[in-house]
């Protein structure tokens, strides 16, 4: 005899997946952490298990893959995470050059924690070549390079390097996050593996971390998608959906960033309470023709300015804006600015009177007169 089901079972089968057939331009949020498996026990599209692989993840990463012109892409929860699973692709004893000025967070990630795994790293100014090739070890595996870097805006040479890289059997990784394949592509100038904090521009928005490493090589590949499936710092599908949207318009907006950055440069620039401007879209800048060279279509919305003054003139200044909010992070479409030396901390060699500027979208003439008023104001 047929028994009815009863309410508690009805209450989970009349809510079951009936729609996935339906067809909505807008991409849905996934948020199932499992697939039906058929009878014959494969699987429809090879979703299994949301750590393995969902249908916002895989589109941010076929997404980012295609822009960076890479065969793969993988992404992480956050930045941090993919920049882990590029170290956690090298073997015990491997040494990691990493640049003398960089993403804060990264060089405290091989102090405290991949010194312990038998990492070993060197720091080096990686603007001077011959530098760079005195620094390799026989066992260097990981030329790791940040191009503008972080705060000082020092560039490298991407394609010298990765050949360098390569000639000393080294992998090239390059941290894309500041100017995106919108503006320069490691992948095409020599470099191994691209990453990238997906929180900044491709998010764009302030409203989500995530990361992501691009690759063309199979054998690298494999052992990042190993480390990103079995590890498991994958980002959810909510975060992904975000992120999706957000490549929608990135052109757009890095763009736009990008044009009222040099205005802004250019008026600072000529500003006599600044003292330098870091941003290599200016002449003064000591690798503007690399940066032509290299970005070739663009220099990006990230500028570091020195203020004529001490830590505190500095902060001063910061404080008196009204259009960027003080702020860590960068890459949204609001501006921010931020005194990275009193973020960073112990062992910051960020100079005491720089602050990071990150330019969002706002109307340039409103950016310009909010500076003119804080230097104006100062002391
Ligand atoms: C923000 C950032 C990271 C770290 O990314 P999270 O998403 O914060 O984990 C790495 N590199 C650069 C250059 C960054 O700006």
């Amino acid at each position: 005899m047929k028994q009815e089901p009863k309410f508690e079972t009805i209450a989970i089968k009349s809510t079951e997946n009936k729609y996935s057939d339906s067809t909505p331009v807008s991409t849905p949020i996934y948020l199932s952490s499992t697939y039906i498996r058929n009878n014959d026990g494969s699987y429809t599209n090879d979703f299994v298990y949301s750590r393995t692989n969902n249908p916002n993840r895989a589109i941010v990463e076929e997404s980012i893959a295609l822009l960076e012109n890479g065969k793969h892409a993988f992404a992480f929860s956050s930045g941090m995470a993919a920049v882990s699973a590029v170290f956690q692709s090298l073997k015990t004893g491997d040494n990691i050059l990493l640049p003398d000025d960089i993403y804060f967070a990264i060089k405290k990630l091989m102090e405290e924690v991949f010194k312990r795994w038998n990492l070993s790293y060197d720091m080096v100014d990686m603007s001077n070549i011959e530098t760079l090739k005195k620094a390799i070890k026989p066992n260097t595996a990981l030329i790791w390079v940040e191009s503008p870097s972080n705060p000082q805006l020092k560039l490298s040479d991407i394609a010298v390097i990765a050949e360098i890289a390569h000639q000393n059997k080294a992998i090239c990784a390059v941290d894309n996050t500041w100017l995106t394949p919108v503006f320069q592509n490691p992948l095409a100038l020599g470099a191994d593996i691209v990453v990238h904090s997906t929180t900044k521009y491709f998010g764009g928005h302030s409203d989500v971390i995530g990361g992501c490493v691009v690759v063309n090589d199979e054998i690298i590949a494999e052992k990042i998608k190993n480390i990103q499936i079995l590890s498991g710092a994958v980002p959810a599908p909510f975060d992904c959906w975000l992120i999706a949207r957000g490549i929608q318009t990135l052109k757009l907006r890095i763009k736009k960033q990008s044009k009222n950055a040099l205005k802004l440069a250019n008026y600072l620039e000529n500003h006599p309470k600044v003292e330098k401007v870091l941003y290599s879209r200016l002449k003064s800048h000591p690798q503007h023709l690399l940066a032509k060279k290299q970005q070739k279509k663009g220099f990006g919305a990230m500028i570091s300015i020195l203020i004529r003054g001490n830590e505190q003139d500095t902060i001063n200044i910061s404080t008196k804006l009204k259009y960027f909010t003080i702020a860590t992070s960068l890459g949204g479409v609001e501006s921010l600015v931020e005194h990275r030396k009193s973020l960073e901390g112990k062992g910051s060699l960020t100079p005491e009177n720089l602050l990071r500027i990150s330019v969002g979208i706002e109307h340039i003439d409103d950016l310009i007169a909010d500076w003119k008023n804080a230097l104006s104001m100062n002391n």
